[in-house]
């Protein structure tokens, strides 16, 4: 089946939908989305959004600036965090007024909490910067910029899961899609395209992420030719309920919550003296480990107790209502009478498809754009969170950097071609599918799955070294290879689940391969990626972006990008 638009935005998570509402009626859009759109990701964004409003207390953009900036190892580029930065403030009052439900401080103004990294004057102390809604934040903006979105016309394919994009004569021109209820093929002939599918953290055994995080976008347009940027860089945020890596938001932390280990002692008060509990997401989920390997793990183990059995039943059943219920369901504790057990969990990929900051995709170092073709959120790298992203500038980044690639999006389509489709653009993906039904191979999908996800934990997480690179990479070669092997027990064609794992599978190994070769090359220790065995910041060899262009025969080839650096220039991080 063939359908004609002139944007077709893939993913109806916060940036898709908030590059949407920015197009509305200017063009006709279709949304594509894998889960019902407010299914997506973006709605179980629990603590909150960043912006210098300076509601609770004295605050400035620039300072908010720095923050990211520091917080990023001073790898983000600093024209697009100042873009960040100062467009925060017009990014939540316009939240408001579309009808987010904030918290209120008493005097009837968003009420603004503490998060890790957020610092008045510099980083002398920890400031109020994140606007909330409980902790049910994402949800909220979520459920608004859906509303707003059907308000204005868009259309929705929902359960329809984008399978490649269709590129001719240079020009992104739309997208191949597959039905979940009915097994059917769609071609979505389009002026351009928009990726916003979100991010990866399906790839690691222990992840907040929902299922639906796979990476597809990322690995699509790689395919496609556009090259992913700073893939080695992976956060892991401390406080995953232990075993499970359902996030407790840094909102707990935020609102006082602290950290304990067997000796019952606060930890975090010897590694950040000023900050404390809420340093970034890096150096707590490193400072973790290493209290572990010292032995100081609750009862010897991999976890640690995050204890806010001092905040009071109120604060924890108003400002924090679905922690409490996480921890009591998940974890089995009453988190206002007894801590919670936590350990890191991959949380978020600082890296992605390589954009400027109006969302257009990339080529190369010169920052020349791929005709037709968009990114923004988490499947985007702009980069403004560099190598380690702080709390509350993801849903920001989406707004943000959504509405931008939305604007840029409306200015190209009056004046962009239609390239001629081929005959039957789905074609390559009719004769994947049909291959991979008909396969009589050994291999399913779930063993592979687990054995890259174990890998990746357990070799490429928090701490890494050339050995373990090089363990995990002849893993994921191994695994491409029974890859090819990979056989369908689900014959049918209704939500067939087993065909789409298979998929995404295949997305999961080309990015785990991306991610474990850029952290090889990277032989330094930056944000989010620590090599023990380049235990130092490398500012003269490495204060560069790692670019990989996929290469079907030789694999990721890497090359670089400079850092933009405009007023903070790179200094030693300590907080
Ligand atoms: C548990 C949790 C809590 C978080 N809390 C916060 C927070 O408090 N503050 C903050 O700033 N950040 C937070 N983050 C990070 C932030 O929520 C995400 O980075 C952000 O919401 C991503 O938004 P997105 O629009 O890029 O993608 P998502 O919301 O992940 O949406 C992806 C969309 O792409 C679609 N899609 C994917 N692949 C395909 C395909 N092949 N075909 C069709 N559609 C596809 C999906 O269906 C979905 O609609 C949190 C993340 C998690 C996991």
């Amino acid at each position: 089946m063939k359908h004609l638009y002139d944007v077709i935005i893939v993913g109806a998570g916060l940036a898709g939908l908030r590059a949407a509402v920015e197009i509305g009626k200017d063009a006709k859009v279709a949304v594509l989305t894998k889960v019902f759109a407010t299914r997506s990701h973006s709605g179980a964004a629990q603590g909150g959004i960043g912006a210098a409003l300076g509601n609770e207390e004295e605050d400035h953009c620039e300072w908010h600036m720095f923050d990211t900036v520091k917080g990023s190892d001073y790898l983000g580029d600093q024209d697009a965090i100042e873009i960040l930065a100062n467009d925060a403030p017009r990014a939540i009052y316009e939240l408001e007024n579309l009808g987010v439900p904030f918290n209120r401080t008493p005097e009837g103004k968003i009420a603004q909490r503490a998060f890790g990294g957020h610092t008045r004057k510099f980083g002398e102390a920890p400031v109020k910067r994140a606007c909330y809604a409980a902790t049910r934040t994402g949800r909220v903006i979520l459920d608004t910029l859906w509303e707003q979105s059907l308000r204005r016309g868009i259309e929705f394919f929902d359960e329809f899961q984008m399978l490649s994009l269709i590129v001719e004569e240079g020009q992104c021109c739309g997208v191949v899609a597959y039905e979940l209820s009915t097994g059917k093929l769609h071609v979505f002939q389009s002026k351009a395209v928009l990726m916003a599918t979100g991010g990866a953290g399906k790839i690691y055994k222990t992840t907040s992420n929902a299922f639906a995080s796979t990476g597809d976008g990322m690995a699509m347009a790689y395919r496609a030719g556009a090259p992913l940027e700073d893939m080695e860089f992976v956060q892991f945020h401390p406080t995953g309920i232990y075993k499970l890596g359902i996030l407790i938001s840094e909102a707990a932390r935020g609102e006082g919550g602290i950290l304990l280990n067997n000796e019952g002692e606060r930890f975090m008060e010897r590694y950040a003296p000023v900050i404390k509990d809420l340093a970034p997401r890096d150096m707590i989920s490193r400072c973790m480990l290493e209290e572990m390997r010292a032995g100081r793990g609750i009862d010897g183990k991999d976890y640690f107790h995050l204890d806010l059995t001092h905040l009071g039943e109120e604060v924890i059943d108003k400002k924090l209502a679905e922690i409490t219920s996480f921890a009591r369901t998940y974890a089995g504790v009453d988190p206002i009478k007894e801590p919670i057990p936590v350990q890191p969990t991959c949380h978020y990929m600082m890296g992605g498809i390589a954009t400027d900051a109006d969302g257009r995709v990339i080529v190369d170092e010169k920052n020349t754009a791929y005709a037709g073709l968009y990114a923004a959120g988490e499947c985007a790298c702009v980069s403004v969170h560099g190598a380690n992203r702080l709390g509350c500038n993801a849903l920001l980044d989406t707004l943000v950097f959504g509405r931008r690639a939305g604007i840029a999006i409306k200015a190209f389509v009056p004046s962009a071609g239609r390239p001629k489709l081929p005959a039957r653009p789905e074609t390559k993906d009719a004769d994947t599918i049909k291959a991979l039904m008909n396969s009589s191979g050994k291999e399913s999908s779930g063993p592979i799955r687990a054995e890259l996800q174990e890998s990746m934990m357990e070799n490429v997480s928090v701490f890494r070294q050339k050995d373990s690179l090089n363990t995990a990479l002849k893993k994921i070669t191994q695994l491409k290879k029974r890859y090819q092997h990979l056989a369908i027990q689900d014959k049918g064609s209704c939500f067939n689940r087993d065909l789409l794992d298979a998929i995404e599978l295949g997305h999961l190994l080309d990015l785990a391969e991306v991610i474990t070769r850029s952290a090889i090359n990277r032989e330094e220790s930056r944000g989010a990626h620590s090599r023990e065995d380049f235990p130092q910041r490398d500012d003269q060899k490495f204060l560069v972006h790692t670019m990989a262009r996929y290469d079907a025969v030789k694999g990721p080839q890497i090359f670089t990008k400079p850092v933009t650096i405009t007023q903070f220039e790179p200094k030693e991080r300590k907080y």
